[in-house]
């Protein structure tokens, strides 16, 4: 043993940019065959243990007598290696993060709590083809069947389903007896047989050759609008990968992974396919991280951290919907999956295929500028036709709870013709604010800077930004009026005004307030059936399902997005009402789209209508560059919030004083914040732009130190945003 002996270098999942020394446990020596390895350590005061990683072993940079030695080694092989793990110090220098909140962020739950790695040799129940075939249809709710939802999902262990659902076994019985499930050892798990691949079109049929040919790293984006064939150029070229005897990593939107899409994956490839998200519970999100980690599993589907997964066999990355942007995480290490996505396939010498209809504006600048491979899918697969658009000019028209004559005769006429119509307004609740008609008084939240919004008929007020509730009272405070009304409409007041219209019509409400369970959306799809009927919802609708008789979209307020703040608003707006239009007509029969709106001269949606998001993607690019905004530019912003304007306005001060000035990189504020106040507190910001990445990155690096070594640091909650998506 040397002597001094060697110490771990330990990454602890606190908010503090180091790693901490420890002597190895009592009568076990330090060597390179801990890195990777996770410990369990003696931390803070009165006993206190945390679980970390040690990322690295040596001599002690100062007295090892003064160290405390680690409880425990709790792997025995390393569980982070590779190139995982150097793409994790990638994002802790990328977004200037402790390395141990970023592996705390990369683990699931039971990992980063020190439980082993779960074993993976196991009986369980899958279902079968038949199974995920019926699965994909509507049908009886009701025990088997939700037992069969959860195994077209993934396969279960049965000793997660005893303890998950005792008695689980008589609906597997059933099933069984069907035919739709069977007892499988996990271990290697029968795959289900794929069904044949359609003929790929001209344009698929170059994507996929484009992604055959060439080796190494090749990042390509796959713009081509909604239904034109997208996700069956990812099936096959994950079949490609999967032949090639590797592994693929599909990242979706969080509202795009439902069991259709995994059904048809899972139909398609003949492998299991391991899905990856929020609603799974620790010890099968630890399973599925593990079965990657082994090579058992060769295919996961999920959700934003998806992207932390081992992929020790990669073979190819999908990002699906790569403009979406549930792909930021939005507070602690706030890395960007689809950019971690490219970094990690760079690294591991794959292919990285980028898909959408509306690319962000990054991705479309690196594809027009040559680093990004760019292939175009024009037209949509199996014959349908992009749906027709119409403006409604509601200028000077009455509107009835938000609706126009016009557009309640489109809807009415869709009925008729037995279809089924979406109403679409990114607002949900009743009306977005209560207003005095008499002194011009609106209720506010006490707690931000927000209106509150009318729910549940104008019974009750809620603040949709800190969930603050209230009566709505009875008389204006200010002027005692009686003349209180709820202005505008929500989805809430969109539904009652459509059923009280069309009270024959099937309608299924769709927002964040009925679909907090997460088996809700089908639930409400599988109400609308076949019949005629009316869709009304936020951006929830926007993706996902495909429904065959949805024929007529209308679009009720687009104006609010018209008149942002935020220099990515038109970037925004364009994706989104490409994405709800794109509902429309993807079956065989014909589509339409009516934007209601009172500015039908505005550039945007002139633009939009004549041109196609790659004519809006042509303007904003074209903006972008002369404001020196992304891509042109290299963001990175600096918040803050404590309960006093001062502290906060104290702190960006002496922050902009402590930012060094050099060539190309600017600090710009203190700046309020979108809504300077939430939840009860002050909330201000600094913004750091750069011309060049590299010039943003070393003056972050001799930032960060200076800032948490000020004072008045320590009277706020502060953060640093590289590459913000919400200004
Ligand atoms: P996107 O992902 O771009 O929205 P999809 O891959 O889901 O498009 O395709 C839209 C529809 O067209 C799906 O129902 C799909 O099965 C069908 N489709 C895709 N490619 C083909 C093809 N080559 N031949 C026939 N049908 C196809
Ligand atoms: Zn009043
Ligand atoms: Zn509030």
């Amino acid at each position: 043993m040397p002597f001094p002996p060697d110490i771990l270098r330990v990454a602890l999942p606190v908010p503090l940019p180091r790693e901490f020394d420890y002597l190895p446990p009592a009568g076990q020596a330090a060597g390179p065959d801990w890195l990777g390895c996770r410990v369990r350590v003696p931390f803070g005061r009165g006993g206190g243990e945390q679980v970390g990683v040690v990322v690295g072993t040596g001599p002690a940079s100062g007295d090892p007598a003064a160290l405390k030695a680690a409880h425990e080694r709790l792997d025995t092989a390393p569980l982070l290696r590779g190139e995982l793990f150097d793409s994790l110090r990638w994002v802790a220098a990328y977004y200037h993060a402790p390395l141990g909140e970023v592996i705390a962020t990369a683990l699931p739950a039971a990992l980063r709590a020190g439980q082993p790695l779960p074993d993976t040799r196991r009986h369980g129940w899958a279902a079968t083809p038949a199974g995920h075939e019926a699965a994909a249809r509507p049908g009886r709710e009701g025990r088997p069947r939700r037992l069969l939802q959860e195994l077209c999902e993934a396969p279960r262990d049965e000793d997660d389903l005893d303890q998950r659902s005792p008695g689980w076994r008589t609906a597997a019985r059933a099933l069984a007896d069907r035919g739709l499930a069977e007892r499988v050892v996990m271990e290697g798990v029968v795959p289900p047989r794929p069904i044949a691949a359609p003929r790929p079109t001209p344009g698929q049929a170059a994507a996929i050759s484009a992604l055959r040919t060439g080796e190494g790293f090749r990042p390509v984006l796959l713009e081509g609008v909604t239904g034109s064939g997208k996700t069956e150029v990812y099936l096959q070229a994950i079949s490609d990968c999967l032949a090639a005897g590797r592994q693929a990593l599909v990242l979706v939107p969080e509202i795009g992974l439902t069991p259709q899409t995994l059904s048809r994956f899972r139909a398609r490839l003949g492998v299991p396919v391991l899905a990856f998200h929020s609603g799974l519970g620790d010890g099968e999100r630890a399973r599925a991280w593990a079965d990657m980690a082994s090579g058992r599993a060769r295919v996961l589907v999920g959700t934003r951290s998806a992207v932390f997964c081992p992929l020790p066999e990669a073979g190819l990355l999908v990002v699906d919907e790569e403009h979406d942007g549930s792909y930021k995480q939005q507070d602690g290490v706030r890395y960007h999956a689809r950019d971690l996505a490219l970094v990690r396939a760079s690294r591991l010498g794959v292919p990285v295929l980028l898909g959408s209809a509306t690319p962000s504006l990054e991705s479309l600048h690196n594809a027009l500028s040559g680093r990004y491979r760019h292939l175009r899918l024009g037209e949509r697969a199996g014959g349908a036709r992009p749906p027709a658009v119409r403006v409604l000019d509601v200028r000077k028209r009455p509107l009835r709870d938000g609706l126009s004559d016009a557009l309640l005769d489109a809807v009415g006429a869709c009925l008729a013709r037995g279809e089924q119509a979406l109403v679409f307004k990114n607002r949900r609740g009743y009306a977005p604010v209560l207003l005095c008609h008499d002194c011009g008084w609106s209720a506010h939240c006490a707690r931000c800077d927000a209106a509150m919004t009318v729910h549940a008929g104008g019974r009750r007020l809620v603040c949709h930004h800190c969930g603050a509730r209230a009566t709505p009272p009875n008389a204006c405070p200010d002027c005692a009026s009686l003349a209180l009304q709820p202005q505008g409409a929500g989805t809430e007041r969109l539904e009652q005004a459509l059923a009280a219209r069309f009270p024959e019509a099937c309608l299924v409400r769709v927002d964040r307030e009925t679909t907090r369970r997460r088996d809700a959306l089908e639930k409400h799809l599988a109400r609308l059936g076949d019949g005629p009927g009316i869709l009304v919802g936020t951006q929830i609708l926007a993706k996902g399902h495909d429904l065959p008789r949805l024929t007529l979209v209308a679009v009720v307020g687009v104006d609010e997005g018209l008149f942002s703040a935020d220099f990515r608003a038109g970037e925004k707006l364009a994706q989104l009402l490409i994405q709800v239009a794109g509902r429309a007509g993807r079956a065989r029969l014909p589509g339409e789209v009516v934007l209601q709106t009172h500015h039908p001269d505005h550039p945007l949606l002139g633009t939009l209508l004549n041109g196609g998001y790659p004519a809006v993607a042509a303007l904003q690019l074209a903006e972008r560059e002369a404001a020196a905004f992304p891509p042109y530019a290299h963001l990175a912003l600096l918040r803050a919030e404590a309960t006093t304007e001062a502290d906060v306005q104290g702190f960006l001060h002496e922050a902009h004083a402590a930012f060094e000035a050099r060539e190309g990189v600017h600090a710009n504020g203190p700046m309020p914040a979108p809504m300077a106040r939430r939840a009860g507190k002050a909330r201000g910001q600094l913004l750091v732009d750069a011309s060049q990445r590299n010039a943003l990155h070393a003056a972050l690096r001799d930032w960060l130190p200076a800032l948490r070594a000020l004072k008045s640091a320590r009277r706020v909650r502060w953060s640093l945003d590289v590459d913000p998506t919400d200004l």
